[in-house]
């Protein structure tokens, strides 16, 4: 299907079906309504959770919004907020009040980060993390994103509209790379995008249901490093390699992204 670019009240809904034909996932109907229009939206299960991209109701130019949510989440997630710098957050700083600055330095510049769990929030921002939350806040139209996490949902927030489907494609990307981020740090589940072994030619299929793994996104073993579908590993409970007994449990995290010692 080839779409014109920008995202248009008259086209949301194959825009969003592009989405759903490229990743998975169905388009869920608006309603167009007497004073009220509830837009199409995008829905996905993805790792237990489902995501949902919603646009929000504006005005007879179009959504407002943008908003990725994702529900039935591990209920171990702390709290989590990361709000974009604001003229306040500079305030504070200078009083010497206000959030503790992570440390790195482009991420403090941008963006203030408030978490019940300082230890769980140093575990999180791995480098790709830190990719992935540095470009909801600066690499879409508009004004910046922000993420809430509580214990089972975490909500992306773009207060724009998207203006491309290029932008809709990078918010689905980047919303879901932040909320892997966090059920992996909560869970230990390590995640990465699938890389294939040099001069591989055959399929690499998933151990426990045996389809070909074509995700962008896989759950790796830490011992054998075996990549599985994330929903498989979630069902299985771990990895699923014949005498990887060891890696049937979620293994903590260390907080560089490298594996732990395999335990066998
Ligand atoms: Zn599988
Ligand atoms: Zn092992
Ligand atoms: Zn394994």
């Amino acid at each position: 299907m080839k779409l014109p670019d920008g995202i248009r009240l008259d086209n949301i809904r194959e825009q969003l079906q592009a989405l759903a034909d490229e990743y998975g996932g169905r388009v869920l109907t608006g309603i167009r309504g007497p004073g009220r229009t509830v837009y199409p939206s995008y829905e996905r299960r993805r790792f237990g959770g489902r995501l949902r991209l919603t646009l929000s109701d504006g005005d007879s130019e179009g959504p407002t919004g943008t908003t990725a949510t994702f529900e039935d989440l591990p209920a171990d997630l702390p709290q989590l907020t990361i709000s974009p710098w604001g003229l306040l957050d500079s305030v504070f700083r200078l009083l010497g009040l206000g959030r503790k600055p992570t440390g790195y330095d482009e991420l403090d510049r941008n963006a203030v980060f408030a978490c019940t769990d300082e230890g769980f929030l140093a575990a999180f921002l791995t480098e790709k993390n830190r990719e992935h939350v540095q470009d909801l806040l600066t690499g879409l139209p508009g004004a910046p994103a922000s993420v809430r996490a509580a214990s089972r949902t975490v909500v992306v927030s773009v207060p724009a509209m998207l203006v491309t489907s290029g932008d809709l494609r990078l918010l689905h990307r980047r919303a879901l790379g932040v909320t892997l981020g966090l059920v992996d740090t909560a869970s230990g589940v390590f995640i990465a995008e699938l890389s294939w072994p040099e001069g591989a030619s055959i399929d690499i299929v998933c151990p426990v249901c045996a389809v070909p793994l074509v995700q962008q996104l896989v759950a790796y073993c830490r011992c054998c490093e075996a990549p599985h579908h994330l929903d498989c590993w979630k069902y299985n409970g771990g990895c699923a390699m014949y005498g990887c007994p060891g890696c049937s449990r979620a293994l903590p995290r260390s907080t560089d992204g490298s594996g732990e010692d395999c335990p066998q």
